[in-house]
């Protein structure tokens, strides 16, 4: 027998009341009984999205809801600005590119957070430019892009800003509405503690007026009988019903601990696994880490595949290895979505057996001793 713990940037772990909640059985969409539970969930959604406007629900992984996005705000031909600066920015670009629609990418080091002013300037270089296509967590990297800074830049303009939150949303502060971002995505699988099958799209009034005139090909993800729907509390296609009675009871507990205290948890948790990689003598890849997932840089002379496949294979832990081109040379640990204090002496504990087994020189205990000291105050 292992026990197995998850501390994965996706999928991430799921609390049992979820899972249990979505046991039960099918029942048919279009009835007043399901239009109740989708009713919770758009009015759920919208607490945990910090916004007042619609939170459209799509049956796909998180980047279906990226896809809708790019089909839904533009035409070919629009120009647009794409911020890049791991994996996930480097996908917006890709999906542009496969509608046709033109971008200025404004490349960031890997590790590095945006810099807004760099923003501004490509948007005047831009003319015309119909939006702003941003990452809030870059999770290949660790770092927590500057969303708010971003929407002040955009705020002045007829460009809409689309945010890639899929792996913050739920575990860091995202004020969609206070801040004013147009367009916020994301999957069920990272934060809100559910399952994969599931993602998420708000859409702001200057979004929605984008989206009555792009001529992108859509159907599935078109928001426009989505959201002719979504006012009836129904759905233009067949929902994926027991993930939405998952989704009903992962929303209940994250408001039952209570938004700002669900980002004080996040934040705590990140802190103890900081303290604990610096500790060990780790440094971190990323210069504005994110409290949700935290990457660290593979030590000199130690095989970052073997590190992760050993904490798997032979320690049951779940965390990530690198992307890209930083694939070996960092790893990651996830603190999001249904991960408390134990979590974190638990794989710091598995980090430190495989770095020893691994040979890598360090004080055996200290980080976990970081951690506790860190979680205890
Ligand atoms: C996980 C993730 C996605 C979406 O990936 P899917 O596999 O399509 O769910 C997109 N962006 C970021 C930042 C992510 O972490």
């Amino acid at each position: 027998m292992k026990k197995r713990y998850i501390l994965s940037p996706g999928p991430t772990s799921v609390p049992s009341e979820v899972l249990l909640a979505q046991a039960a059985p099918v029942m048919h969409h279009r009835t007043p009984q399901f239009a109740e539970i989708a009713k919770e969930c758009f009015e759920g959604l919208k607490k945990v999205f910090l916004t007042e406007s619609p939170v459209l629900i799509f049956a796909s992984s998180g980047t279906g809801a990226m896809e809708s996005a790019v089909v839904n705000l533009l035409s070919p031909g629009d120009k647009t600005i794409v911020i890049r600066s791991g994996k996930f920015g480097e996908r917006w670009g890709e999906l542009c590119e496969a509608y046709g629609v033109g971008f200025t990418p404004i490349d960031v080091e890997w590790g590095k957070a945006v810099k807004p002013a760099d923003v501004a300037a490509a948007l005047k270089k831009t003319p015309g430019a119909k939006a702003v296509f941003a990452t809030h967590c870059e999770t290949s990297t660790g770092v927590l892009h500057p969303v708010k800074e971003l929407a002040a830049v955009t705020a002045g303009t007829d460009a809409v800003l689309v945010v890639d939150a899929v792996s913050s949303l739920g575990g860091v502060p995202l004020r969609t509405d206070e801040w004013g971002v147009d367009v916020v995505v994301t999957g069920s699988q990272k934060a809100i503690m559910l399952p994969p099958g599931l993602a998420f799209a708000s859409i702001s009034e200057k979004a929605k007026k984008l989206s009555e005139s792009a001529k992108c090909p859509r159907y599935y993800f078109d928001w426009r009988p989505a959201l002719k729907s979504y006012a009836k509390n129904d759905f233009a296609w067949t929902p994926a019903v027991n993930m939405m009675f998952g989704l009903r009871e992962s929303l209940k507990m994250l408001l039952e601990e209570g938004m700002e205290n669900v980002f004080a948890r996040h934040a705590r948790l990140a802190t103890a696994v900081r303290a604990a990689v610096a500790a060990l003598g780790l440094e971190l890849f990323a210069e504005a880490p994110a409290d949700v997932v935290t990457a660290v840089k593979v030590p000199e002379g130690i095989d970052g595949g073997a590190l992760v496949k050993k904490l798997r294979d032979e320690q049951g832990i779940t965390i990530a290895g690198g992307q890209g081109h930083v694939k070996g040379k960092i790893f990651r640990i996830a603190t999001m979505g249904f991960a408390d204090t134990y979590d974190v002496p638990v794989v710091i504990a598995g980090l430190e057996v495989v770095l020893s087994q691994l040979g890598y020189s360090f004080k055996v205990g200290s980080g976990v001793g970081a951690a506790v000291k860190t979680l205890a105050k």
